[in-house]
This record gives structure tokens, C-alpha cells and sequence, in this order.
């Protein structure tokens, strides 16, 4: 069977992860690839599972929520990545597997409210403001250790790492020195929290200068399922 346009792409970026993981000299399973969703209808998607996509990332709630429904049942994981509200935080729990963008203790504490409604934990990413943007959520850089001892401290709460979205360049070398602090920023907050190990950073313009500077997640969107309609 020939392969399909998602697939076909989708093995080019997997071509390209394994390469900027041998630049760094990092074993490409260390790399988890999180296809970004964001207006891509169902069918798309589900043509990216059976080529072997493994996690999901949507950016809005009630499209994650109808676009679950329309895959019921594939083996995928679905991951949160936009500004998530906190009355949106029940229908969250309800379509996503993992919230990448904790920033806030109020968030932080509504998601614990409601997974032990639900009595479940759910794993989350705090998300840093690495470029200190008004337009961009995220804590900043130096408040991510009181709110990483505060999501600690909440039961239902399973905090794995870091997510960034740095500012955008055309050149993706500008950005390294964001994934560079974020790096870092990772290996100061692992002296409180040996646990963290993820750090979800790098896009379809940069995602290989990412992983050389440690990323463990990226989140690509435009290089498998091609331009987003404006
Ligand atoms: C849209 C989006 C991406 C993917 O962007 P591409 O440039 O299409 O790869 C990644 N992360 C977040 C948070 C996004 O909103």
C-alpha cells in the first residue's frame, strides 16, 4: 500500500529526530514525538495512529473532547499543550491523559480538586514563560520552584517536568539559548525533585535544536499534518 501524506511525513520527522539525537549522542527513545492537532480533522489523525503516532497534543478542550470521542478506542495518548481554564478543568480530566500546562496554583489546585473527585492522579508539566512574553502563559522563570513545591504538595497531582514555548524565530539557533535555560532551569529543580525528567520543548521549525539541547518531548504539528488553515 503506498503510504499515506501524514505517513509519509510522519517518517520524515521520525528520520529527523533519530538524527539530531545521534548529533547529541542521546538514544532516540529518550524522545517521546507528540503530533500537535490543532484544527486537523479526525480522519487526518487517525491516519497518523495507524502510521504510529503514539501521542495526540490539542490545544483546546472541546476539540480534544470531540476528537477523542471520533477516536475512541485507538491506542494513543492524549496530552493538553494550550492555556487551560479552570472551569475547563473537569472536561480536561474527562479527554486528556496528561495537562502540559499547569502555571498557576489556582489551576494547580483545581486539578487536584477534581481528579480526587475522580480518584485518580493525573500527571502534568509546569509550564515556564522562558521569554517572559505578556502575549504567552507560563510562570516565570523564577517563580517555578515555589510553584513546583506547591503542585508537589497536592496529592493528585504528578508532576513529571517542564514545558516550554519559547519566542519564535525564523532561525532556529536563536531559540537554543531558551532550550539552554529551560535545560538548566530542569537540572536546578531536580535538586528538589529527583523525579522530574521530562522537558517538553522544540516545534516543527525547531524541534532538532531542542532535542540537542535536551528535549524529551516534542511537539510537532505543521511537519506531519502540513499548514493549519489561518
Ligand atoms: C501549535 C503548537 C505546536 C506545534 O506547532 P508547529 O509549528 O505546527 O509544529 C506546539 N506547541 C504548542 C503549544 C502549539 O500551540
Amino acid at each position: 500500500m503506498e503510504k499515506s501524506y501524514v505517513a509519509e511525513n510522519l517518517a520524515g520527522v521520525r528520520g529527523r529526530i533519530a538524527d539530531a539525537c545521534a548529533r547529541a549522542g542521546r538514544n532516540a527513545s529518550e524522545v517521546k514525538l507528540v503530533g500537535v492537532t490543532k484544527t486537523v480533522p479526525a480522519e487526518r489523525i487517525r491516519e497518523a495512529i495507524e502510521a504510529g503516532l503514539e501521542i495526540i497534543g490539542e490545544n483546546y478542550i472541546q476539540e480534544a473532547k470531540s476528537k477523542r470521542e471520533a477516536l475512541a478506542g485507538l491506542p494513543v495518548a492524549w496530552h493538553f499543550i494550550g492555556h487551560l481554564q479552570s472551569n475547563k478543568v473537569k472536561t480536561a480530566l474527562e479527554c486528556c491523559d496528561l495537562i502540559q500546562t499547569v502555571d498557576r496554583e489556582s489551576l494547580a489546585l483545581e486539578l487536584d480538586r477534581r481528579a480526587a473527585g475522580l480518584g485518580r492522579k493525573i500527571p502534568v508539566l509546569i509550564q515556564i514563560n522562558i521569554g517572559e512574553e505578556e502575549t504567552k502563559s507560563g510562570t516565570g522563570e523564577a517563580q517555578a520552584a515555589s510553584l513546583l513545591t506547591f503542585c508537589r504538595g497536592l496529592d493528585r497531582l504528578d508532576v513529571r517536568g517542564l514545558m516550554a514555548l519559547p519566542p519564535f524565530f525564523d532561525q532556529p539557533e536563536r531559540v537554543r539559548p531558551y532550550f539552554r535555560r529551560m535545560r538548566q532551569l530542569l537540572d536546578t529543580l531536580k535538586n528538589e525533585a529527583p523525579g522530574l525528567s521530562e522537558l517538553s520543548m522544540g516545534m516543527s521549525g525547531d524541534f532538532e535544536v531542542a532535542i540537542e539541547e535536551g528535549a524529551t518531548i516534542v511537539r510537532v504539528g505543521t511537519a506531519i499534518f502540513g499548514r493549519r488553515a489561518a
